[in-house]
């Protein structure tokens, strides 16, 4: 077998591994990027057109951390010379039971974010393309929006190359079968090739258990389904007309999130949450009675929607943690390994912060932004 070395190894070109590697190259340091599909591919956590953005989290770690995390996504824009934040604004929804809305609306208001509350009542009157219950709460922060994702993931690796050159390899196509940790070098093993790495960064989302076996705490890798509407008159639902959504507790299994149609698609509505599947057995098939859960939560929230016509399906992997917490350490008694899962189904937004955290526990062995709950620690409780 081919031996080869590198300095860094990225193991996964998703939303995590890429923004790794343009963090490594940003500090100019040499990567290798290795990936078992091709770029862009559709069979992990990160394709598609776009990803919500938003300041609106009912848990305060999150709420805390977005600031940073647009801070972030700005500068990444700017060094790599392309817009990929969409500001559209985004409503929070929660059912008149739910206590949702408030908590995001405190985080809101402690993080200084501008934000609007109102009821079900006033929201359809503000945003007539909605047909909330009266009684619902709602709360519109005017600077979320979209992140166009799948240009964002080309943009990393683009630049990076371009900032290192030859100092940048990417390896497509190139599945790790597994990762020898015996030696005091991670070798990942491939089909006739070992990589030799003197520091790993392990961003490989529905894949990471299957690739560290005794990886602690249980993650459960699960199927989204995803429509896109296209009702007869899309203009009340288009950019610049229609926010991002997030819906807690109304209709049927609760939680709903959506966005404007834009880039020549239509409105794009999910359920988060999904059956639990093999990740590499998982089919794109759309379940029929899932889409008529959606066009329910469509008729009790946005009905305008709910008949309209399902013109673009797409599916796509979560890696969810059971606290919805991303996990994100250097692994025990390897200090050149770093595991960078981010998931549960909301790390998209994070992933340029995760990508500098992951690099400052490679290079470091440290970071100055490490919450405790994504540490390997917090899940050996
Ligand atoms: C439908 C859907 C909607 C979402 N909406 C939002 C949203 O609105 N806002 C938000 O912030 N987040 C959202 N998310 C979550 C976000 O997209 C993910 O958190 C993020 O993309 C995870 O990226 P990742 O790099 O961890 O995983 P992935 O993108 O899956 O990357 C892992 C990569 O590792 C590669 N890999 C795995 N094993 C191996 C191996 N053995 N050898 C080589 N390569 C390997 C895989 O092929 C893959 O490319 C959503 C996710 C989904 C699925």
């Amino acid at each position: 077998m081919k031996t080869i070395e590198a300095e860094n190894v990225v193991l996964g070109a998703g939303a995590a591994g890429s923004m790794a590697a343009f963090e490594l190259a940003r500090r100019g340091e040499q990567v290798m990027l290795v990936e078992q599909f091709g770029p862009g591919h559709d069979r992990g956590s990160s394709h598609g057109a776009a990803r919500i953005t938003r300041h609106s989290y009912s848990d305060p770690l999150y709420a805390r951390l977005m600031p940073m995390a647009f801070r972030a996504w700005r500068e990444f824009e700017a060094l790599c010379g392309r817009t990929v934040y969409v500001r559209t604004g985004g409503v929070t929804i929660c059912s008149a039971g739910s206590d949702h809305v408030a908590l995001v609306a405190r985080h809101l208001d402690a993080l200084g974010v501008p934000n609007l509350r109102a009821s079900g009542a006033e929201w359809n009157r503000i945003q007539p393309a909605f047909g909330l219950p009266a009684d619902a709460h709602t709360v519109f922060e005017p600077d979320a929006g979209m992140l166009l994702a799948a240009q964002a993931l080309e943009r990393a690796t683009t630049t990076a190359r371009v900032l290192l050159g030859d100092r940048m390899r990417v390896l497509e196509h190139t599945r790790v079968r597994s990762i020898d940790l015996d030696g005091n070098a991670p070798v990942l093993v491939c089909d006739g090739l070992a990589i030799r790495a003197n520091r790993l960064i392990v961003a490989a989302g529905a894949w990471v258990d299957r690739l560290l076996p005794g990886l602690a705490g249980r993650r459960e890798v699960t199927r989204q389904q995803v429509l896109y509407f296209r009702p007869a008159d899309l203009t009340p639902y288009e950019l610049g007309q229609f926010p991002v959504f997030i819906s807690m507790g109304l209709g049927p299994d609760a939680a709903f999130y959506g966005m404007p149609a834009c880039l020549g698609m239509g409105v794009k509505v999910a359920r988060h949450a999904g059956p639990e599947v093999d990740p590499d057995l998982s089919d794109r098939a759309i379940d029929p009675a899932y889409i008529d859960g959606v066009r329910e939560f469509l008729r009790v929230a946005i009905p305008g929607l709910a008949q309209a016509a399902v013109d673009r399906t797409e599916t796509c992997l979560y890696t969810v943690d059971p606290r919805e917490h991303f996990l994100l350490d250097l692994l025990p008694g390897h200090g050149r390994v770093v595991v960078a899962s981010a998931c549960s189904g909301h790390g998209f937004k994070f992933s340029c912060l995760v990508g500098r955290v992951a690099v400052a526990l490679a290079l470091e062995g440290g970071s100055q932004i490490h919450p405790p709950e994504w540490t390997i620690a917090a899940r050996l409780g």
